[in-house]
């Protein structure tokens, strides 16, 4: 099949190449020409495992080439895939700023039938307006449809998170829709659930708003954990044996972060707002998980009594593991509340640092954890690398002034910690 893809981002990106690689033809568009130039040497413009391997391999093929050019993606593909971002407004809003830009640049050239399919994350109601927008700008000869089809790939994992989907769920209007779509995704081994527009959009900003649901929900016990003197760890254990729970998503720690559920969770708050709904449940999510940062810093000065002057490690700065993405990373809120403290940020991340300087220019960033620990009054960890999983904890101890420990991600061994001497606090233990 022919296809296009607009926008590439870790979402854009990774649909293009995945589709080129399972023997499509593709054009994946920008409006960006350095990510495009960048692009067509085979070069990824973030960091995601496996992504330059795939870029090289569907480039050499031909499979897939890039443009900036959303007029050729039009005449040469039958679907094309809308996979712009989409952030926040400042009342929490979703600023579709993007997708409108992107029907208005596809409309004019349409003519032959072409199914548009938003796979952005948008508010109920979008791909419905997307239409009626095109339809104003098209001849009412031209044909076209409009579908849905979430993407619920996690940076980090996004390729096999893509080609191994848990469902694929195809918001259409007709059958042909559904047809084109069932034939893209033949070769894919999961349910496929089709449902109308509306119902597609909501399913995705019900799954995001779901899943943080459950992190604030573990992360207000592990608060009451640290009241009572239990431990989190083994309550999300003992809780996720229980099928009806499961065990994902329910790690305490300073809160989710990342380009998807903070804005989903305010764009659902407002799109719940507008419908006439006051999903109060949701607001209460997010201030739990705002309040989680506030928490880490209090088990810091707790430690430390007082912040100005002292020097602080940060390790990791992403917003989860095996990505370079800062977008409403923890990290970044921490750090900025230190500096208003007067404390000294030192900092280190595997794969982030480049990101970071450009955000916080006045951290010092090192390359080796043990190098950005030196001298320092505490440590805090804030992403779960697996590097950091093994640190050796001795040898930390060794280059620090004080020994001060703050797990924000509840991955190191307290009683290890705490046998070598480090004043250890970890979320909810
Ligand atoms: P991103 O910010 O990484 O990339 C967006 C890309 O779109 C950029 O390269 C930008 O230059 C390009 N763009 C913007 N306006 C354009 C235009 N008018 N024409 C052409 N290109 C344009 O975004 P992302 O993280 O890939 O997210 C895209 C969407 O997918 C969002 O709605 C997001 O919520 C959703 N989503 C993201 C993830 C994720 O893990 N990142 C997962 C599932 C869903």
């Amino acid at each position: 099949m022919n296809l296009s893809v607009v926008g590439t981002g870790y979402v854009g990106l990774v649909t293009a190449a995945c589709f080129a690689d399972l023997g499509h033809t593709v054009i994946a568009v920008d409006q960006d020409p350095n990510r495009i130039q960048l692009l067509g040497k085979g070069q990824a413009p973030f960091y995601e495992p496996g992504l330059e391997e795939l870029l090289r391999r569907v480039n050499r093929s031909r499979r897939l080439t890039y443009s900036t050019d959303a007029g050729e993606a039009v005449r040469c593909s039958e679907v094309i895939f809308i996979t712009v971002g989409t952030p926040s407004r400042e009342g929490g809003e979703a600023d579709l700023t993007a997708v409108v830009a992107v029907a208005e640049a596809i409309a004019p050239f349409l003519s032959d039938y072409r199914l548009i399919v938003e796979k952005s994350t948008v508010p109920a109601r979008t791909g419905g307006r997307i239409r009626d927008q095109i339809r104003l700008l098209t001849h009412p000869s031209v044909q076209f449809d409009i579908a849905c089809n979430p993407e619920f790939l996690r940076e980090g994992s996004a390729i096999h998170d893509f080609l191994h989907p848990d469902r694929i769920i195809l918001g259409v209007e007709n059958e042909r829709s559904e047809r084109l779509l069932r034939e893209l995704y033949r070769p894919f081994d999961c349910p496929i659930l089709v449902t109308d527009l509306n119902t597609a959009e909501l399913i995705k900003h019900a799954s995001n708003a779901f899943l943080a649901t459950k992190i604030s929900f573990i992360n207000a016990v592990a608060n009451i954990c640290e009241r009572v003197g239990a431990d989190i760890r083994l309550v999300a254990e003992g809780m996720g044996y229980d099928a009806r729970i499961g065990r994902a998503f329910l790690d305490a720690g300073v809160g989710y972060g990342g380009s998807c559920f903070p804005k989903d969770v305010a764009a659902f708050i407002q799109l719940a707002k507008e419908a006439g709904y006051d999903f109060r449940l949701l607001e209460e999510v997010a201030r739990v998980n705002d309040q989680q940062r506030d928490r880490l810093l209090q088990h810091l000065k707790n430690a430390l009594w007082v912040l100005p002057n002292r020097t602080v490690t940060v390790l990791g700065l992403s917003f989860k593991p095996n990505t370079n993405d800062l977008r409403g990373a923890p990290s970044v809120a921490i750090i900025e509340a230190l500096r208003r403290e007067g404390a000294v940020v030192r900092a280190y991340d595997p794969a982030a640092e480049a990101e970071a300087r450009q955000i916080m220019p006045d951290v010092a960033y090192f390359q080796d954890p043990y190098e950005a620990a030196r001298g320092s009054d505490a440590v805090i960890l804030l992403t779960e690398w697996d590097e950091f999983r093994t640190l050796d904890l001795m040898r930390l101890k060794g280059v620090m002034r004080r020994a001060v420990l703050i797990d924000g991600r509840n991955i190191l061994d307290s009683s290890t910690a705490r046998g070598l001497g480090f004043h250890y606090a970890g979320m909810g233990r």
